[in-house]
């Protein structure tokens, strides 16, 4: 089976042929993400044109809220342009075209193919712009009733310090995502320039103040994979994201288990950091082919 697989973000569109087993048949190649709804359709129209004759599918893994069925997007889409929610995917092939949440699919490639290989009970937080959630339950990728199951808008504190995204103060994800350790560092050094990689410089020269902002952030990212061991109860939790990279994972496994009341977890870097939608949208189209 031959599956041409996308990768849609805000900032870059993604796309590789896959084949049934999750194993890339080319090499991924990357465009920048469009910045208009029409131009995107026109990229994914020519694209899917150039291979349609050879491939069995299409997957395409996308930001936002899917619908139960794998066929359109519902809700909250992140940077990409006003109007690519209400794209018509499958009027762009003649196959049959399977859409999944970006997160959900990055965590089903982690649990057939990656670093949680074994093992049914799974969640995947990866880092970003925001906090993408995939979680697997008894092997079974879990959507809720509108595909928006595992969003962190829940306030982690009560003064009203940080607005979200989502219109929300204090939500878990501006402290727990990437964007927050940017956060992070302009307040500590009351300066608008700092970002989250001046703060990983420092840490490699040792330096106090930035390894200070860094744990804060890290306690964080520790309160919300609490959250999600003490709700899920998996096997494992894995952390991605660029800036994922740089947890102590002992350290936090140890805090982590030291403090919830269920059996032990295992917290590890997630294995895929650029392919995961890819694979894991590719090996759940082929599953709903089945
Ligand atoms: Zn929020």
């Amino acid at each position: 089976m031959k599956i041409l697989s996308f990768d849609i973000g805000g900032t870059k569109i993604a796309f590789a042929l896959v084949d049934e087993a999750g194993k890339l048949l080319t090499q991924p190649v990357k465009y920048s993400t469009p910045a208009s709804k029409e131009a995107i359709e026109s990229l994914l129209k020519k694209i899917i044109a150039q291979h349609e004759n050879e491939i069995d599918a299409v997957a395409i893994s996308t930001a936002g809220t899917v619908d139960i069925c794998n066929q359109k997007i519902t809700g909250s889409v992140g940077n990409l342009p006003e109007g690519y929610g209400k794209i018509d995917f499958q009027a762009l092939s003649k196959k049959k075209v399977f859409v999944v949440n970006d997160a959900n699919a990055a965590v089903w490639a982690e649990y057939k193919v990656g670093h949680a290989q074994g093992m049914d009970n799974v969640v995947l937080l990866t880092l970003g712009t925001g906090v993408g959630v995939g979680i697997i339950i008894d092997g079974h990728l879990l959507k809720g009733k509108s595909g928006a199951a595992g969003e962190v808008h829940f306030p982690v504190r009560q003064d009203n310090h940080r607005r979200c995204g989502c219109g929300n103060y204090d939500c878990l994800e501006v402290y727990m995502s990437g964007t927050a350790l940017n956060l992070d560092a302009k307040e500590a050094y009351k300066d608008d320039n700092m970002t989250s990689h001046d703060i990983i410089a420092g840490l490699k020269e040792n330096d106090a103040k930035a390894l200070s902002v860094f744990e804060r952030w890290e306690s964080m990212v520790e309160t919300g994979v609490r959250i999600f061991a003490s709700i899920f109860d998996p096997d494992i939790i894995l952390l991605g994201g660029s800036m994922a990279h740089f947890i102590n994972y002992p350290m936090m496994e140890k805090h982590v288990n030291e403090a919830i009341v269920t059996s032990p977890i295992k917290l590890k870097e997630a294995e895929f950091e650029n392919n995961a939608g890819i694979i894991g949208g590719a090996l759940l189209c082929a599953e709903s082919l089945k």
